[in-house]
């Protein structure tokens, strides 16, 4: 059976980024920029002011006052028609050209008008150049301001229309559709009757699709038979990536591996030496519309337990990678065991624990968790993992840990 590490490794070599795709600026929110971007103008465009007041010659101050005639009035989208000369100066609003000539702008706080044509400046503060940003010292035309790879905020938003771009080509969330398989389950809103249980899988696998950055699409519920499961496949097929959850064990009713196989899914692997999740099999769908890229799939054991685990180290890399983001494994952390521990098995564990607060310092001064497993009852325990803010990962091999030893933490 393969190990966890060569079901990862497989993952990583068989699934690949999505085709990129244009947005408008409104929808670019959270997605990953797959162009760089340059710009296409000097920011600002032109010497500009950056208070209302009187544009000037700073030499026409004497003391820090000055008498000086109104030649013309400036506004933001205006252009000034008229130099500024020797005892003059032109009104000018915030974001406005600066007129030639002149070499500062006085506030209008700083302002009296004596007459329509005439304003006294008093400001002993003023310097050459002051209340003027230059032409191009945010940016220069043709400087790339947006790397591809950046995850955009607003502020990149902003400076894409900035630079003139009302589309972005970006990383699009993949499209992962969700399956549960089983005759068992039924709905959330239901109550279930004997033998009945509720698709508890369905919404937390969405839930962890979104948090990994997929778009979740759900497919419901197909019953354990072969037309439902082929039909309910197929359309899940037509997204980026499938999970199916149940069906993949040993059971009379374990349909799904054979019905993928129909449908010319074909398996890369199925089983992993794992605990919780040993059954779970992942393929590959060639897609005849674009022979370069082989949409994943995934069947995730029915406990819900066993789904969390595989999704954390199987699919969870699988939709960052389709989102480009190749660093996408979550490495494995040390901490120091909170109690003493009987691990049992020939397979390793990935068991639920609560992370203490950074208190164990090692020797090269690097804070320390200590982690606590919980009591938790098993695959189907769902509610026993609700507090986990990790796994624990026990190696195989029967093995009683005390207290204070150091264990590998998988943070969730
Ligand atoms: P399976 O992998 O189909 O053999 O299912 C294993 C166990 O998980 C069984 O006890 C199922 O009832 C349970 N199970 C399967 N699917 C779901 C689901 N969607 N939600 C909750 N439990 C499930
Ligand atoms: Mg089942």
């Amino acid at each position: 059976m393969l190990t966890v590490a060569e079901a990862q490794r497989l993952v990583q070599d068989n699934v690949s980024a999505c085709s990129p795709r244009r947005v408008s600026l409104a929808e670019a929110l959270g997605l990953t920029l797959a162009e760089s971007i340059a710009s296409d103008v000097d920011s600002p465009p032109h010497d500009k002011s950056v208070v209302d007041g009187y544009a000037m010659r700073f030499e026409d101050l004497s003391e820090g006052r000055a008498e000086l005639r109104v030649i013309e009035e400036v506004t933001a989208g205006q252009v000034p028609t008229t130099a500024v000369g020797g005892g003059e100066a032109t009104r000018i609003m915030t974001g406005a050209p600066i007129p030639d000539g002149a070499d500062c702008v006085a506030m209008v706080e700083n302002s009296t008008l004596v007459d329509a044509d005439t304003v006294t400046i008093v400001s002993p503060k003023l310097t050459r150049g002051r209340n003027i940003t230059r032409r191009g010292s945010s940016m220069r035309a043709g400087d790339v301001v947006l790397e591809a790879g950046r995850s955009l905020r607003p502020s990149l938003i902003g400076l894409a229309a900035e630079v003139g771009r009302s589309t972005l080509l970006v990383q699009a969330k993949p499209r992962v559709a969700i399956l549960a398989t089983g005759n068992e389950l039924v709905d959330a809103s239901e109550t279930p009757r004997a033998g009945q249980i509720r698709n508890s899988n369905g919404p937390l696998l969405a839930a962890m699709v979104a948090s990994a950055g997929g778009e979740p699409i759900t497919l419901g519920v197909a019953r354990d038979e072969r037309d439902a499961l082929r039909r309910l496949i197929s359309a899940g097929l037509e997204a980026d990536m499938l999970i199916l959850s149940g069906g993949v064990s040993a059971g009379v009713l374990d349909l799904v591996p054979s019905v993928l196989a129909e449908l010319g899914v074909h398996e890369v692997f199925h089983k992993v030496s794992v605990k919780p999740g040993k059954p779970i099999w992942f393929g590959l769908k060639d897609d005849a519309r674009d022979g370069t890229q082989a949409k994943p799939v995934f069947g995730l054991p029915g406990n819900p337990v066993s789904g969390l685990v595989c999704f954390e180290l199987f699919v969870r890399p699988a939709i960052l990678r389709q989102l480009r983001r190749v660093d996408g494994v979550r490495p494995t952390v040390a901490a120091r065991l909170g109690k003493r521990f009987v691990h049992q098995g020939d397979r390793p564990t990935y068991w639920p624990g609560v992370r203490d607060s950074m208190n164990d310092v090692n020797e090269r001064l690097e804070a320390r968790p200590t982690v606590m497993p919980l009591a938790w009852h098993g695959s189907g325990d769902l509610r026993g993992i609700v507090p986990a803010d990790c796994l624990i990962c026990f190696p195989s091999g029967d093995k009683e840990y005390s207290a204070g030893e150091i264990v590998d933490i998988l943070p969730l």
